[in-house]
């Protein structure tokens, strides 16, 4: 079965098949590196990473890019206005340059925490020069200038704003007027630096010393990374509205065509809390290292996020998360006595590990091997469902759960499943889970010390020691678990 893929442009549900050969070209909006990504981003990169695993699970050979915009992204939407990166440096009395190398690495980290596949993260800077190239040749025909700079006709292209199905003056209508826009949708691709000023990052043009506008990097970076047209574009549902349609424009005047460039454009939708989109501007701003000194394991956010399908909203509760934890525990334990105990198979029966797929074709020899079968090719058409990753984990719960099935046949389960879902099912162990907040007083040392203490007292009825023993415990964070079916005999009291 070909995977199918909800496409933003016709808003329909669409087979995938590759422009070219056996190949899959993805490119991923990446994030504007002047602060720290907040959870909300990682969805969008989390869905990526996704996608990027279902069409390696396909067989397609997948060359996935995700950018790094370190240069161009103002602060609003607004053509006139700070440059995010230069606001950041100023605040923060660190060159523009620093800034980018600081938060580019934190979101790297943040993506190995998350299990995204490691990509290269090409940086807008370095693509300067190809930029001006660009806006040169559209120059004539597709721009005018103003003072601020070189402005993009949007009436010159066809159906402008076709994947945010905008009429001409909607959705931009938020954007500041700039005196001589000859259209509301009009937008700068070269932003002359004013007269008298100097910015950190400034490079010449024949529009003046500027910077480049943000849409312009990624029309440039997907063209001259993965050629014209590629397969898929994706970034946060926001994208679907200014960003994609002024990237689409600039492919369609570069080209000469009415191809928007990529054949299917996909949109996360966005996490939410209480007081609406997560936003770095307003509302919590919670970072992947806010929910690790909570004690949350960073794939417990993973999990959260896969749990959702990536085109609904999905609310952001400590509750939520606390779920997700325990189901990823549940999983991750189950995982790791299979790791065990298939280890052990091995040696008893002298057996060599052989493929997850050699090992599902010896069907009569493992119980309940039919229903490994079945409940795999179950996983399969959810994840060629447009990324069902609901209903996949699901299936895969349902076989996680099961009893009697043997060893050998639920370790070819997790090699089959773990490259699509990339919770850790092979090798994260599960005393890794046990995080401690950044505000614990105890080390998981005194904690396990303590309860052995406590064991000892109860075994000879001293419950008086043992009540307190577990109130000190409460008074510290941690909750006793008696006869926890998890096995786990404290969890955090978050
Ligand atoms: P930015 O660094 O602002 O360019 O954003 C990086 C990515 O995160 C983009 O793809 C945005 O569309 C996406 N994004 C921003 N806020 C949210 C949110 N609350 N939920 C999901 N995705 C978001
Ligand atoms: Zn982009």
């Amino acid at each position: 079965m070909t995977i199918r893929l909800f496409n933003s442009l016709t808003r329909k549900l669409e087979d995938f098949t590759p422009l070219t050969g056996n190949e899959a070209r993805v490119y991923t909006c990446g994030p504007t590196v002047y602060n720290y990504q907040h959870i909300g981003n990682m969805r969008a990169y989390i869905f990526a990473d996704t996608l990027g695993r279902a069409l390696s699970f396909k067989g397609y050979d997948l060359k996935h890019v995700i950018n790094i915009t370190d240069v161009g992204h103002l602060t609003s939407d607004a053509d006139a206005g700070d440059d995010k990166m230069e606001k950041a440096a100023a605040a923060q009395g660190k060159t523009a340059w620093d800034i980018a190398k600081f938060y580019q690495a934190d979101f790297e980290a943040d993506l190995a925490r998350l299990n995204i596949r490691k990509l290269e993260h090409p940086r807008a800077t370095e693509f300067v020069p190809a930029m001006i190239e660009w806006a040169k040749s559209i120059a004539d025909k597709h721009c005018y200038q103003l003072d601020g700079g070189l402005y993009f006709d949007t009436s010159t292209v066809p159906d402008y704003g076709a994947l945010a199905r905008s009429k001409t003056d909607e959705g931009q209508s938020r954007i500041d007027p700039v005196p001589g826009k000859r259209h509301a949708t009009d937008f700068a691709i070269w932003r002359t630096t004013p007269p008298g000023e100097t910015r950190q990052m400034e490079w010449e043009s024949p529009w003046g010393r500027g910077a480049p506008g943000w849409h312009l990097e990624c029309s440039v970076m997907s063209r001259a990374l993965l050629g014209f047209p590629f397969d898929i574009h994706t970034g946060g549902i926001d994208h679907r509205e200014i960003h994609h349609p002024c990237e689409i424009a600039q492919n369609q005047a570069h080209e000469h065509s009415a191809d928007s460039g990529a054949r299917i454009w996909m949109h996360n939708n966005f996490l939410i809390d209480r007081r609406g989109k997560m936003s770095k501007s307003s509302g919590e701003f919670l970072r992947l290292q806010t929910l690790v000194d909570k004690g949350f394991h960073p794939l417990s956010y993973r999990m959260m996020c896969l749990q959702a399908h990536y085109r609904s909203e999905m609310e952001f509760t400590w509750e939520g998360l606390a779920a997700a934890f325990v189901r990823l525990k549940r999983l991750i334990q189950n995982a790791e006595l299979d790791r065990l105990e298939y280890d052990l198979w091995l040696k008893r029966n002298n057996y060599t590990d052989m493929s997850p797929d050699e090992w599902l074709a010896h069907r009569l020899a493992g119980k309940n091997v039919e229903f490994v079968v079945e409940s795999l090719a179950k996983f399969s058409v959810a994840i060629e469902d447009d990324l069902n990753t609901p209903s996949a984990l699901s299936i895969y719960d349902g076989l996680s759960r099961a009893p009697l099935i043997e060893s050998p046949w639920m370790m070819a389960v997790n090699k089959k499943v773990e490259p699509v879902l990339g919770l850790g099912l092979l090798d994260v162990p599960r005393a890794d889970l046990r995080i401690r907040p950044a505000s614990a007083t105890l080390t998981e040392a005194d904690i396990e010390a303590r309860l052995i203490e406590r064991k000892a007292a109860r075994a000879a009825k001293d419950f008086a020691t043992s009540d307190r023993i577990r109130d000190d415990l409460i008074a510290q964070g941690v909750e006793v678990m008696d006869g926890d079916l998890l096995g786990w005999d404290w969890k955090l009291d978050l």
